[in-house]
């Protein structure tokens, strides 16, 4: 805890965080937990966690990094952050993200942009949205972070600095206390240094919730999960996403981790997942819609900070005054564009439409995988035309088509081209399935940088697995 201590104070120009905790009380509360053993209820025990600033803590504020939220403290904390704390952590602070989750660089917070530097002291995009704890993580301000994944948010930061980024199957972890982006998409992911400890922390927080209506059930988490007894794994290299945008280095990483699996003795098999190239565009029709719906809360009177208008003023005018103040652009450019996908005479052509593609992407992964969705009943997945035996075990392709660019190039992007960073983040996403980031070095490169993430994805409930291969990786 006093390392990451002095290293909270040796960064703090990156803007990792938004608030602290009080490093007495930090101290203390170290002090009186006993000394971890790294497994069962206390595994936790003593280790600094970082919690990105989404997710509710009733000892510090909560802003979402939003200037709406500024001055907002949740009564409670989240079902995950309670998790943490029953396991022996100590919470370190609440980090930097894109506000409300919304964004890939972690330049779009009320509080400044995150910033992430490599060995030659360039600053570089951190990723995003959960770009304050993935450079929370990298430079050992805590041993672990919480984030959050929509879209991406966990495993692009981490592919960007250099650690282990994982986004479980949707409805393992809670969501009780995070606040909602888009509530179909949305999971509580983690960022750590090593494969080992995400799965310490991940452990903690693998249970049903019963105050989140789509928490998993404890009988549908017993059909999770088959034991992968069958060594070597079948390996597959998605062919749709070799796309020709993709960096050289980024290109030449892969063909590297898929050479090294293959070494290890598992099998490489190409496929095809076709609808992955219409992805990107029905993701930014459905999170968009989601996040309009969720967002109207936030006008000055339930929540937040509100613009004062004089005795009488109209509430219209009042919830107008305050979201175009309290909200940054690229939240109010998603408000617009979701509110337009639900309109009346944009419903059918753009969020009907994006929910067909939805359905297309979850299809051609069940068509891929050797095990079968276990949400799926053995009759319909039948109509999914999925044939048991055939099919691989998990995917293996990058996490981001470029490495971290840099912070100043990225600032003034152009939201389209800031939207293209999820291109392989947001499938599995759609389809709700597990997928870690971890960075793979070349031994060319090594020494240089941080790595480049290579994403394993698995289908739903082999979150287990996916870790597995994630650490053969590193
Ligand atoms: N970059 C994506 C977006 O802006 C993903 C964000 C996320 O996963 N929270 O929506």
């Amino acid at each position: 805890a006093k390392e990451c201590i002095a290293n909270q104070s040796k960064y703090t120009s990156l803007n990792a965080f938004i608030s602290l905790a009080d490093r007495a009380s930090i101290l203390s509360r170290v002090a009186k937990v006993p000394p971890s053993r790294n497994h069962g209820p206390d595994r936790l025990s003593g280790q600094l966690i970082a919690v990105k600033d989404n997710i509710c803590t009733s000892d510090l504020p909560t802003t979402a990094g939003s200037g709406i939220l500024k001055n907002f403290t949740s009564p409670y904390d989240a079902t995950v952050v309670k998790q943490l704390r029953d396991a022996g952590a100590v919470i370190a602070g609440k980090t930097n993200l894109d506000e409300f989750g919304m964004g890939s660089h972690s330049v779009h917070s009320f509080f400044g942009p995150v910033k992430n530097t490599n060995a030659r002291g360039e600053e570089l995009s951190a990723g995003g949205s959960s770009g304050g704890s993935a450079v929370a993580v990298a430079t050992g301000q805590c041993t672990a972070a919480l984030g959050t994944d929509t879209g991406g948010s966990v495993r692009l930061p981490a592919a960007y600095t250099g650690v282990v980024g994982f986004k479980p199957s949707y409805g393992l972890v809670s969501r009780w206390g995070v606040i909602a982006y888009a509530n179909s998409l949305d999971t509580v992911g983690v960022l750590a240094k090593s494969v080992a400890q995400m799965r310490r922390v991940f452990d903690a927080l693998n249970f049903h919730d019963p105050q989140d209506p789509t928490s998993l059930l404890p009988s549908t988490r017993r059909r999770l999960g088959r034991p992968v007894t069958q060594r070597p794994l079948r390996i597959g290299i998605p062919l749709d996403y070799n796309i020709s945008s993709l960096d050289p280095t980024v290109r030449k990483t892969w063909m590297h981790a898929l050479k090294a699996l293959q070494q290890k003795g598992h099998t490489l098999h190409t496929v095809n997942l076709p609808a992955t190239r219409h992805a990107l565009s029905a993701y930014y029709i459905l999170a968009p819609a989601e996040a309009s719906s969720n967002l109207a809360k936030y006008d000055g009177v339930r929540y937040g900070s509100r613009a004062e208008g004089p005795d009488g003023t109209p509430d219209s005018v009042l919830f107008a005054k305050t979201r175009g103040r309290g909200f940054g652009d690229e939240v109010q450019r998603r408000i617009l564009l979701g509110a337009f996908s639900l309109s009346a005479q944009a419903m059918d052509n753009y969020f009907i439409q994006a929910q067909k593609i939805r359905r297309l992407v979850q299809r051609d992964f069940d068509g891929v995988f050797s095990a079968r969705n276990p949400l799926l009943t053995s009759a319909s997945s039948e109509a999914e035309g999925h044939r048991e035996g055939a099919g691989v075990d998990v995917l293996v392709c990058p996490t981001a088509p470029t490495p971290a660019p840099e912070l100043a190039k990225v600032k003034n992007q152009d939201p389209v081209d800031a939207y293209m960073n999820d291109v392989f983040t947001v499938p599995a996403s759609l389809a709700g399935l597990p997928a870690v980031s971890v960075p793979v070095k070349m031994r060319e490169t090594q020494g240089s940088g941080a790595g480049i993430g290579m994403q394993v994805i698995g289908q739903f409930g082999d979150d287990g697995l996916v870790l597995d291969v994630g650490e053969e990786l590193m």
